[in-house]
Parts: C-alpha cells; structure tokens; sequence
C-alpha cells in the first residue's frame, strides 16, 4: 500500500506492537499501520459492547470536545455562519462525523446549530436519535451522501486515525462543507510528548489506528486535499494515571502552551 499522505512506497520501521506494527514513510514521515486491516474487519468491531464504553465516557468526551472548539476559537470563527443563518431566519449546520452517543451534538444544538450526526455504529446512532432526538445518519460519511455545501462545520473528532483513506474522506468532508465553511479534527498527536517517551507503549499506538499523524503530517494532508488550516491547538501532558503524579499539572499547563500535548484539535478551511 503506498502513502496515504504522498504516494511513497518505501517506509522504515517505526513501533512493534505485537500483533502489529507502525511504519513510518520515508518521504514524508506520515507514522501508518502497512499493511492494514480491511475497512469491514475494523466497521465490524465497533457493535454494542462499544455502546456500553461510550455511553459511560459520553459526557467527560462532550466536556473535553467542547474546551477544544473553545480554545480553538470556533466562537468567533462562526460567528459569520451564525449572522448569514439569522438572517435567513435559520441556523448553521453541523455535522459530526463518527458522533457517537450524540452527547456532543446535544450541547452544539443548545449552542444554536442544527446538528446532524454520521455513526459508524448502529447500536450508537439509535442510541443518540433515541435520547437525544437527533438526525443520525447510520453508516459512513460516503454513505449519507449529503449534498454539496450542506454544512457550516464539519466536526471528526477521534476519526481520521481509524479511516483507511484519510485523503478520501477529506474530500468527501470537503465538499459537504459550504464554500466558507469550517472543518475540525481531533486526533492523537504523534508528535506529542507521550508519543515521544512511550513509543510503541504509547497509549494511541493500538491496533485500531491505522495513521498517528504530527501537527506537521496533519497539516500537510489538509493542505494536499485543499484545505488551509486555521487555528491548532493540543492538550494532555501526563495522562491520568501515569507516574509520577506530580508532573501531571505542570506538564499538562506546559502541553497547551507549547504545543507537545497528547491530542491535537485542528481547524482548517477551504484554501482561497
Ligand atoms: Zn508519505
């Protein structure tokens, strides 16, 4: 399988994980599990025990999501999708794209967006149009099929390191966004301190992540597919739980400043 991010085909050892191992590319450095699993084989494990798992963590994921739109400044980036929809006398659209539970959409339509979810998983999308009333699309974002321009923002929060073809799928997300539309993801960051210390031990090295993409990677796939990235930001310096204890504050205030942080929230948009 060649690069996802540039169409290399050489790649050096990286982690060894077992069961499976992650390569890096020599041309641009994307960190990938090649050869991968089949997109059915990874579809098929997310089923009802993975509902249990979510519906449990669903409010501590919507708090944690919601501080990075926050710190990502999607406030003020929306602000002009909030005054072309009032004075349509409608509301600007959202989708989540891999939304789960439906938690996080729940807070965004408290918010004042019209939320729409896409979910991989049905036990999880009947879930969120059950409790929440939500529209939840079933299936993949390819499969919803929505028309071009639909949404104000596009929101993958914990998707694109699942996707075989994270480039597709940027594309597809591309052209569902308005004109002028925003894209947010979320995603571990390889180039974060954890990644650095624990290497194959590292939290986000499983089997169900087939790319662990850098800031550096991350931008350069948006910006190959088109888009321009707007505002970056990263947080975890110390996970709960890791010793010794004490570095947990400093390094997690040190994380969001400095940038070397666990995961990474990115907000792009269509390049001019
Ligand atoms: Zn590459």
């Amino acid at each position: 399988m060649d690069c996802a991010l540039c169409g290399g085909s050489r790649f050096g050892r990286l982690w060894d994980c077992g069961e499976f191992s992650f390569v890096r590319c020599l041309r641009c450095g994307l960190a990938q599990q090649n050869p991968q699993s089949e997109p059915e084989a990874v579809h098929s494990r997310y089923d009802a025990e993975y509902l249990a798992y979510e519906e449990a963590n669903q409010a501590a994921y919507r708090d944690l999501e919601l501080l990075a739109l926050a710190d990502l400044g999607l406030q003020a980036a929306a602000a002009p999708a909030f005054a072309s929809a009032a004075a349509r006398g409608s509301k600007p659209r959202v989708l989540d794209v891999g939304c789960a539970t439906g938690a996080l959409l729940d807070a965004l339509r408290d918010g004042g967006w019209d939320p729409q979810g896409v979910e991989i998983s049905a036990a999880q999308a009947d879930y969120g149009r059950k409790r929440y009333d939500l529209p939840i699309h079933a299936g993949t974002l390819e499969s919803a099929a929505f028309p071009e321009g639909s949404f104000d923002l596009v929101h993958a929060s914990h998707l694109i390191e699942h996707l075989n073809d994270p480039a597709s799928f940027l594309d597809e997300a591309g052209r569902v966004m308005k004109g002028d539309g925003l894209l947010i993801l979320t995603t571990p960051n390889a180039s974060g301190l954890q990644a650095r210390l624990f290497g194959p031990a590292w939290r986000s090295a499983i089997y169900d992540h087939l790319y662990l993409f850098s800031t550096r990677t991350l931008s350069s796939l948006l910006a190959s597919r088109g888009f321009a990235v707007a505002a970056l930001v990263t947080w975890g310096g110390w996970a709960r739980g890791l010793r010794p204890a004490f570095l947990k504050r400093p390094l997690d205030r040190a994380a969001k400043r400095f940038g070397f942080g666990d995961v990474m929230a990115i907000m792009a948009r269509r390049a001019e």
